[in-house]
């Protein structure tokens, strides 16, 4: 798959080097098409939405929810009124927990997540038992980074009112069996939240296929901007949701007596949304469509294949995350050298990767490590950027005096 002349930053050299830029899960980079997307819409359509009489501030509304539009279609949601923009993934779930959450948790009520969710899928939930006194039930993962499902279904019952699980994990790469522990979560009538942030530019998502009631996920992970990203969430439930945030455009009436709430998904979407950033996520979602999401994940399957062989080459490597199923992330220590180091000595060779926790504290503890070097894929990167990291990996090695270690 030849992408990379699409993305005008890989062109740039870092640090005199040719840019290796394998750090694609933290965020990825934004194709000309985004870039465009969203300074024409400033050039030529900007205006507030919903809200004005003229022409422009229609044009802008249409393009608003055209976006919402498209990302319905995205992730085969059945009405584009499930769809609720926010700012990514964390807003997302944050939504979820301060506005169903708040409402319907209660002292003896449990919530389900696993050990590999990301930061932003654990806070929120503390946050929000703290303030309802529901407790938290975590399923532990495996050596190979999988979860244990029959934990799973052992933590489940009666008490467990949501389920929260990361559809791909961003410190492991493992891809979660989502569907089956959905259907198990509604066996026992709890609901479920699916954390798509690593998903959706690896995977085809059909929400409707998943069965899940909530799912989560952040435009820049798939070529979009930073600053926009949706939460689905079933009709019925978002509209028995109360606001989470006040302000205008979410209500329908407003009196110092009381005020009434707009339907979803206006309601919470409190205050001028980041209407340029829906414009360039729908334009990230034509560019992903027209590459071809499944020939995408192949070719970053088979790179991450490819890395994986060639890192095991090298003395002293521990890889974290070897999961039956997987997406492009390698995770991985060197002995002798602090994820920090190798990160610093690698971009010193142009080599871009993420060293430390990775926002996943637990999943480092259940590893007894502080954190790990990690490389993640795109569908811009190739076999020269592998051969650039594993180089600087060998160069680190060197300069450490580990490069005989076994
Ligand atoms: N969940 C997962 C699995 C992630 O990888 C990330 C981003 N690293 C997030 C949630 C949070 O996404 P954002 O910072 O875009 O809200």
């Amino acid at each position: 798959m030849k992408r990379a002349a699409d993305f005008p930053i890989l062109s740039r050299p870092v640090r005199g080097k040719r840019l290796a830029y394998l750090d694609n899960a933290a965020t990825t980079h934004k194709p000309e098409r985004v870039i465009e997307a969203e300074s024409a819409f400033y050039r030529e359509s900007n205006a507030n939405i919903h809200r004005g009489v003229h022409w422009l501030s229609q044009h802008a509304t249409d393009l608003y929810e055209g976006a919402r539009e498209r990302v319905r279609g995205f992730l085969n949601a059945a009405r584009a009124d499930e769809i609720v923009f926010t700012r990514g993934t964390t807003e997302a779930i944050n939504l979820v927990a301060f506005s169903w959450g708040r409402a319907n948790l209660k002292a003896g009520d449990e919530i389900v997540l696993t050990e590999m969710e990301h930061h932003s899928n654990i806070v929120p939930w503390q946050l929000v038992c703290a303030q309802t006194g529901a407790t938290i039930k975590v399923v532990p993962i495996t050596d190979a980074g999988e979860l244990r499902l029959d934990v799973y279904e052992s933590l489940l019952g009666p008490r467990t009112k949501l389920v929260a699980i990361g559809h791909v994990s961003n410190a492991l790469g493992t891809i979660n069996p989502v569907a089956r522990m959905i259907e198990k979560a509604h066996a026992v009538g709890a609901l479920a939240l699916v954390d798509g942030a690593q998903a959706v530019a690896h995977l085809p998502v059909d929400v409707r296929a998943l069965g899940c009631d909530f799912y989560a996920f952040s435009g820049h992970k798939l070529y979009g901007p930073t600053g926009i990203g949706a939460l689905y969430a079933r009709r019925e439930l978002l509209g028995a949701m109360p606001p989470w945030q006040g302000g205008g455009d979410m209500i329908l009436t407003v009196a110092f007596e009381g005020s009434t709430w707009a339907e979803p998904p206006a309601r919470f979407e409190a205050g001028t949304p980041n209407i340029a950033g829906a414009v360039g996520l729908a334009a990230a979602i034509d560019y992903l469509d027209e590459a071809g999401l499944e020939a995408a994940a192949a070719h970053e399957d088979a790179l991450l294949a490819h890395a994986t062989a060639e890192i095991r080459k090298l003395p002293g490597i521990r890889l974290y995350g070897t999961a039956a199923r997987k997406s492009g992330i390698l995770s991985f220590t060197v002995d002798g050298i602090h994820p920090h180091d190798l990160g610093t000595i690698l971009d010193s060779e142009g080599v871009a990767i993420r060293a430390g926790h990775h926002c996943a504290m637990p999943v480092m503890t259940r590893f007894g490590i502080p954190g790990t070097a990690r490389a993640s894929f795109a569908l811009y990167n190739d076999e020269r950027d592998v051969a650039a990291l594993i180089a600087a990996i060998a160069k680190a090695q060197k300069l450490f005096g580990t490069e005989a270690a076994a």
